[in-house]
């Protein structure tokens, strides 16, 4: 996205914190929300992405943090939280966006590490993340989780367990809404499919990458940008009455009524 772009201002005087937010949709959400004014920060696994990720966002004139955090690490969590507040001394947005896919199995044959693995990274770390970001919410403040249209129908195959932990999220939108409100919004974007290094295997094989495509009324793969305009838009108070809802990015794909 262009800084030259014709985008608002939202986000003016607020802090955003992204995880898993050095490339692909994460790193695009943070570039919107930077975009419209926000000081965002920006966060994943390997300092080499961080470094890149900020350096980028600089270029755009954003304000920016960017720091290493493994979201099921918990002092890099704590770490992330204790530097944001340290630095900005808020937090007005939590865009909960990591996930691993880490079994190619069907659900009866993963296995317990795997399982477990799978839980902690696309569920649990969010749910510790926002126990510590959250003295820290100001009033009006908004968490957005990033789950997926699989969500509504897990897929049988290798994407089964990664569907039903975003089925969860979608619960734990309408949970944390309940318990947040009227202070904090919560909601959730599911996308449909974006080309990125995460489903890089579909979209390098010309025959699942058809398949996938079939289903799609719009005729595409959605975009980071996709996904960050929606979010954008559930993180602003153009939302201010809107929580415990998830938004389908899914170009019309199959999903619920
Ligand atoms: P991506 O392009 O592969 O980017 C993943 C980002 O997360 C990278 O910055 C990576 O950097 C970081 N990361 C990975 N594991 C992490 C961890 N454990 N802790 C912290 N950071 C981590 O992925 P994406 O496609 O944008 O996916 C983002 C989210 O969208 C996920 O929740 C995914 O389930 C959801 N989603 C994606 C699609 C799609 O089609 N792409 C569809 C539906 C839902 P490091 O390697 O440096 O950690």
């Amino acid at each position: 996205m262009e800084k030259t772009s014709k985008i608002g201002r939202r986000f003016e005087g607020k802090v955003a914190i992204i995880t898993a937010s050095t490339q692909g949709i994460g790193f695009g959400i943070a570039q919107r929300l930077g975009l419209e004014g926000a000081s965002v920060v920006i966060s994943s696994r390997r300092q080499r992405n961080v470094d890149e990720a900020v350096k980028k966002l600089k270029e755009l004139e954003i304000e920016v943090l960017g720091l290493v955090c493994h979201v099921s690490n918990a002092q890099q969590r704590k770490n992330l939280i204790e530097q944001t507040i340290q630095k900005y001394g808020k937090i007005d947005v939590v865009v909960s966006n990591a996930a691993a896919i880490p079994s190619g199995n069907a659900i009866l044959q993963t296995q317990e590490f795997a399982l477990d693995k799978i839980w902690e990274i696309n569920v649990k770390s969010s749910i510790l993340l926002l126990q510590d970001a959250s003295p820290y919410l100001t009033k009006g403040s908004s968490i957005v989780f990033i789950s997926s249209t699989s969500a509504f129908q897990p897929p049988a195959g290798f994407l089964a367990m990664y569907g039903v932990t975003k089925t969860t999220l979608l619960g734990l939108t309408k949970a944390l809404a309940a318990e947040l409100a009227p202070h904090t919004r919560v909601n959730c974007v599911a996308p449909g499919l974006v080309p990125t290094q995460f489903t890089e295997y579909i979209t390098s094989n010309e025959t699942i990458r058809k398949e996938f495509e079939k289903p799609i009324l719009m005729k595409r793969f959605g975009t980071t940008e996709d996904m960050a305009a929606a979010t954008a838009y559930l993180a602003s108070d153009d939302a201010s009455y809107i929580t415990g809802e998830t938004i389908v990015v899914g170009g019309g794909v199959p999903s619920r009524l």
